[in-house]
């Protein structure tokens, strides 16, 4: 059934627009070569559609650039920070706010500030950075999703949930007194962009003041988190998404913001606070390592930009908008025969590239398959989020613990794309979904330790030659 055009309709129009390259078909294979098969790796002008990241990607408005240059540039104290702070602070209701220049520097600040060696951090799951910086102050990740989070395919509402009972024995059993800090992630980025429900914050909130443990949230997504609560909640069906949010803050001791996403800017982020002390040393830090406190790495008019951003993006007119065009390239892409992570959610979409690719097995990488032949067929570039980002390698570099899903992301920069750009998307996964068979597997020549999704370079098992290849045992 067609999605109402009622439903997706942007609260805006287009002022300014920007050419997208448009390549040929040998050109795109001899890119993606060149990048050592890692779309990381690929220069910006040899895409055509980049759904690589919804982070610092998206169009800012006419009012925020209206707004910038009004940007005051003093060292200290200026207009534009005040403005800033009285935006974040009214949405957030956190007494002290810090800016840095984007998420992963509020988190490295916080953790130093916060976290001893030793000490685990739980979350629903953490981000890829958030897990890297627990790991640089000597702590440990845990992620504990809820069971719900593992059926890809089941519509429940809120699969971004951490699951209470397992948070719960945690803190009750012997590794209790290490848990250093909770920090729930809104959206469930790592987790097909899954909501987190006001049930779930609230009974994290209690949890952790029974226990005595620092509760924070990662919200990059605020804002989406609110839209879908706002949706999917009974309780909040009333409530605006700035007043959701509002409370979601409200609900936790601080948080960690990038203002890439929601903050509708290329660059930003701050981290909020109740405690004066924790503020005090995240303060002498953030001096030390970002900038004053009254800029933290960020021009005045990055501040003048993201004050206007975190405005426009609680307007339910723009985030319905957002999430029926999601909603509807979701529906789209099942149509055309590749089945994604349900039900969508806003800011991506997750498409289950182990389903798509029975003949590839783990160690062939089937999502960046997927996401490889996307760039050599259409120009798209995506990124994996399967055994080449999460699963366990040897010395070799050979998979030895695969990831438990093969998925590929699909972020959409906020209001960049049309419909008709991911229309295009749509139809090129629908010519791979007619004979997958045809898509190579890879194996890696190289990887770096940490973080290994961006620089890792591989290779094809078997040249991709025709639309007829044959690679890998026929499952
Ligand atoms: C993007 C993101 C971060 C890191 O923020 P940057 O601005 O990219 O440094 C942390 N957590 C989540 C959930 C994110 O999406």
């Amino acid at each position: 059934m067609p999605v109402d055009p009622r439903r997706t309709l942007p609260p805006y129009r287009i002022k300014v627009v920007e050419p997208i390259p448009i390549l040929g078909a040998e050109e795109r294979r001899l890119a993606l070569e060149q990048a050592g098969y890692n779309p990381f790796n690929l220069r910006a002008d040899q895409i055509t559609i980049d759904l690589l990241s919804d982070s610092g990607t998206g169009a800012t408005s006419a009012q925020q650039e209206a707004a910038a240059a009004l940007g005051d540039e003093s060292y200290a104290g200026a207009r534009s920070w005040f403005r800033f702070l009285d935006e974040v602070g009214d949405l957030t209701g956190y007494p002290h706010i810090l800016p840095v220049h984007q998420g992963r520097a509020g988190e490295r600040i916080l953790f130093t500030s916060l976290l001893k060696p030793g000490q685990i951090c739980v979350s629903n799951t953490h981000f890829d950075t958030t897990h890297a910086n627990v790991k640089l102050v000597g702590a440990e990740p845990r992620d504990l999703p809820c069971p719900e989070a593992a059926d890809l395919d089941s519509s429940e509402p809120f699969k971004g949930n951490i699951d209470l009972a397992a948070l719960e024995s945690l803190l009750t059993g012997p590794d209790g007194h290490r848990v250093g800090l909770v920090l729930m992630t809104i959206t469930n980025n790592g987790l097909g962009a899954q909501p987190v429900s006001m049930a779930n914050l609230e009974a994290v909130g209690e949890l952790c003041r029974r226990h005595r443990v620092p509760y924070f949230l990662d919200a990059a997504r605020f804002a989406e988190n609110a839209w879908l609560v706002g949706q999917r909640e009974a309780a909040y069906r009333d409530w605006t998404p700035r007043q959701i949010a509002n409370r979601a803050f409200q609900l936790a001791d601080g948080c960690v913001v990038s203002l890439k996403k929601d903050g509708l800017s290329a660059i930003g982020g701050f981290i909020g606070l109740r405690d004066g002390d924790l503020h005090a040393r995240c303060e002498a830090n953030l001096i030390a390592t970002e900038g004053f406190s009254t800029y933290g790495g960020l021009a005045g008019h990055d501040l003048e930009r993201l004050a206007q951003g975190v405005r426009e993006v609680v307007d339910p007119a723009y985030l319905g908008a957002r999430a029926a065009s999601t909603a509807r390239f979701a529906q789209l892409v099942n149509e055309a025969g590749v089945e994604t992570v349900q039900p969508a959610g806003i800011h991506a979409l997750y498409l289950n590239a182990g389903r798509l690719l029975p003949h590839l097995s783990p160690d062939q990488f089937p999502g960046h398959s997927l996401g490889c032949q996307l760039y050599l067929d259409g120009g798209i570039r995506c990124a994996e989020l399967g055994s080449l980002y999460l699963g366990g390698l040897d010395e070799q570099h050979r998979l030895v613990t695969p990831a438990p899903f093969e998925l590929v992301r699909l972020a959409i920069p906020r209001r960049v794309y049309t419909d008709t750009h991911l229309e295009y998307v749509a139809a090129i996964l629908a010519d791979i979904a007619k004979d997958p068979e045809r898509v190579s597997g890879y194996r890696i020549v190289s990887s770096p330790p940490l973080l290994r999704h961006f620089k890792v370079r591989l290779e094809p098992l078997a040249a991709a030659t025709g639309p007829t290849t044959r690679v890998g045992p026929k499952p």
